[in-house]
C-alpha cells in the first residue's frame, strides 16, 4: 500500500497568506497542516512585503523538503467606491444613494459616496441592479448623469469605505491589467512567482498581454485566468480561448457569484472544471469555502460539503482567502479543509474515469499519459505512475483522469516541481534521471520510491518516460515495473 511520508490528498490546498499568517512559524506550520500553494493577494500589501514574504515561503518549504508553489494573485480592475467620513455608514431600504464622481476621496456619507471609476455613469442605466461589498447591499439605478449615479436602496446595512461593486448580469467592463497591476508585474522578478493570476480576464488577449510584460522582467510563471465576469460564463468560445491561453483558471466564486447570483453558480462551477479539465488546464476553485471558520475553530456541515463538492467537480485545488490571511483559525482550517478534501475523494465519482473515449488523442504523449491511467487504474495489482518529467506536461494530462492511484512527477527542475504542487493526484518530486546510465534508472525510480516510503516491495507500478532523456515533450515509453 501507499505509506507516503504525508497523508495522500489529492486535491490540493491554496491559502492566502496576509498579516494572520506571514510569520516563518506561522508559514512552516500551515505547511505541515498541508498547504501545497501560497497565495500572495496583490490587492493588499506592498510589493517589498510579497517579496518578502515569498522569501520566507521558499525557505520554509526547504526546511520542510516538500516543493510548494507561489502564486501571485494580481488586484485587476475590481471597482470600489471611495471613502465615507465617518469610515462607514448604515445604508437603509427605500433611502436614496448616489455614487457621484464629484464627491471627494473621503466625503462620503448616507446619501453619497465618491467613486474612482470614471467610466461608471457610461456602463449603467436606469434599472440595473448594483451590488456593493460582495452583493450583501443592493441598489436600483434610477437616474444616470454625466458624473453621478442615482439610486434607491434595495438592500441596505452596513457600508465601510473601498468595498467593491459589481453589476447584476456583469458588464461593469475596466481593462484587465490596470496601472497597478503593470507596476506589481514589473517588480515580480523579486517574488518570483510559479503563479500569476490575472483578475477579471475578459479575453485571451489579456492573459498574452500578462505573459508578454512577466517575460519583460525575465520570469515565465503559469497564468491563472480568474473567471469572474458574467459576460465570460456566457460565451462558450470565449471561455475556452481563455481557458486554452492559459495555464489555468480559477473559480473566481466571489465576483462571479454576486454578478451571476449563487443558485447560477453551482452548474457554472461544475461546467467550467469540466471544460478545463477537458482542455488539459488546471483549476482552483476559490472564495468562501470555509468562510465560517475566520472566527470559529470548526467548519458548518455545509462548508466541508461545499468542499467535497468542488472535489468531486474534479478541481485540482480548493483555496481559502480570509480564512488563512486574516482569520484566528488558519491551522484549523487548513486541517478542516484536508479532512473534508480526504472524506470526499473516498467515493468512487472521485476515481472513475472515462478515459476520453469519444476523442482522438492528439499527441504520443498524451496516448501514453492516458494509457498510463487507464492501465493503472483497471489492474489492482498497481500502486502508483511514476513519470519523468521536464516540464510537467505528462503528470498534468495524466492527472486531468480520475484515479485513486497516486502520480509521482520526478523532475529535476525544482520550477516545475513546484508548479505540479497545484496538481491533483501528483506528488512533486526532486528526481535527476539524467545523473544515472540509461540502463540503471528504472531500478534507481523503484529504489528511490521505495527509500521514500512510497511503495512496499511486492507492488508494481506504471513508468513514463522519453528514450531521450531531459528532453521535454519526448515521453514515448511506458513499462510495467515490480517492486523489489
Ligand atoms: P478576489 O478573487 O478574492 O481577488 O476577489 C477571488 C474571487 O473573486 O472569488
Ligand atoms: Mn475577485
Amino acid at each position: 500500500m501507499i505509506q507516503g511520508p504525508k497523508t495522500h490528498r489529492r486535491t490540493k490546498i491554496v491559502a492566502t497568506v496576509g498579516p494572520g499568517s506571514d510569520s516563518e512559524n506561522m508559514l512552516n506550520r500551515l505547511i505541515a497542516a498541508g498547504v501545497d500553494v501560497f497565495r500572495l493577494n496583490f490587492s493588499h500589501g506592498s510589493a517589498e512585503h510579497h517579496a518578502e514574504v515569498a522569501a520566507r515561503i521558499r525557505r520554509q518549504a526547504g526546511y520542510a523538503g516538500r516543493y510548494i508553489g507561489v502564486l501571485a494573485d494580481l488586484q485587476g480592475p475590481k471597482i470600489r467606491i471611495s471613502g465615507f467620513a465617518a469610515g462607514s455608514v448604515e445604508l437603509t431600504a427605500g433611502d436614496p444613494f448616489c455614487l457621484d464622481l464629484d464627491t471627494a476621496h473621503d466625503a462620503g456619507d448616507q446619501r453619497r459616496v465618491g467613486i474612482e471609476y470614471r467610466a461608471l455613469p457610461e456602463q449603467v442605466v436606469v434599472d440595473d441592479i448594483l451590488l456593493l461589498d460582495d452583493g450583501k447591499l443592493r441598489l436600483r439605478v434610477d437616474d444616470v448623469s454625466e458624473r453621478a449615479v442615482d439610486c434607491t436602496i434595495l438592500i441596505g446595512g452596513r457600508l465601510s469605505s473601498r468595498k467593491g461593486v459589481n453589476k447584476l448580469g456583469g458588464g461593469l467592463a475596466a481593462p484587465a491589467l490596470t496601472e497597478k497591476d503593470r507596476s506589481d508585474i514589473a517588480g515580480m522578478a523579486e517574488v518570483d512567482p510559479d503563479f500569476v493570476a490575472v483578475s477579471f480576464v475578459s479575453s485571451s488577449e489579456d492573459i498574452n498581454l500578462a505573459r508578454a510584460l512577466l517575460a519583460d522582467v525575465g520570469v515565465s510563471p503559469a497564468i491563472i485566468a480568474k473567471i469572474e465576469r458574467a459576460e465570460v460564463v456566457a460565451d462558450y468560445d470565449l471561455l475556452d480561448s481563455i481557458i486554452k491561453t492559459a495555464e489555468g483558471v480559477m473559480v473566481a466564486r466571489g465576483d462571479l457569484g454576486v454578478e451571476v447570483g449563487d443558485a447560477q453558480l453551482i452548474g457554472i462551477q461544475k461546467d467550467l472544471i469540466k471544460r478545463t479539465r477537458r482542455l488539459d488546464r488546471l483549476v482552483i476553485t476559490a472564495t468562501q469555502m470555509m468562510e465560517s471558520m475566520i472566527s470559529n475553530s470548526m467548519p458548518t456541515r455545509a462548508e466541508v460539503f461545499d468542499v467535497a463538492n468542488a472535489v468531486l467537480d474534479g478541481t485540482d485545488a480548493v483555496m481559502l482567502s480570509a480564512e488563512t490571511a486574516v482569520g484566528q483559525y488558519p491551522i484549523e482550517v487548513v486541517t478542516a479543509m484536508s479532512e473534508a478534501a480526504v472524506g470526499a475523494e473516498a467515493h468512487p465519482v472521485a476515481r472513475t474515469s472515462r478515459y476520453r473515449l469519444d476523442r482522438e488523442f492528439s499527441s504520443a504523449q498524451e496516448a501514453i499519459a492516458l494509457s498510463a491511467m487507464y492501465g493503472a487504474n483497471h489492474f489492482s495489482e498497481v500502486r502508483g505512475i511514476a513519470t519523468l518529467t521536464e516540464r510537467g506536461v505528462t503528470p498534468t494530462m495524466m492527472s486531468r483522469l480520475s484515479s485513486g492511484l497516486p502520480i509521482f512527477g520526478l523532475s529535476r527542475q525544482h520550477k516545475t516541481l513546484q508548479r505540479l504542487a497545484l496538481c491533483r493526484g501528483v506528488i512533486p518530486l526532486y528526481f535527476d534521471a539524467t545523473a544515472f546510465a540509461a540502463e540503471d534508472i528504472e531500478s534507481r525510480v523503484m529504489e528511490f520510491l521505495l527509500d521514500g516510503g512510497y511503495l512496499s516491495r511486492g507492488d508494481f507500478i506504471l513508468l513514463t518516460m522519453g528514450s531521450t532523456m531531459g528532453k521535454t515533450g519526448t515521453t514515448d515509453l511506458l513499462k510495467f515495473l515490480p517492486v523489489e
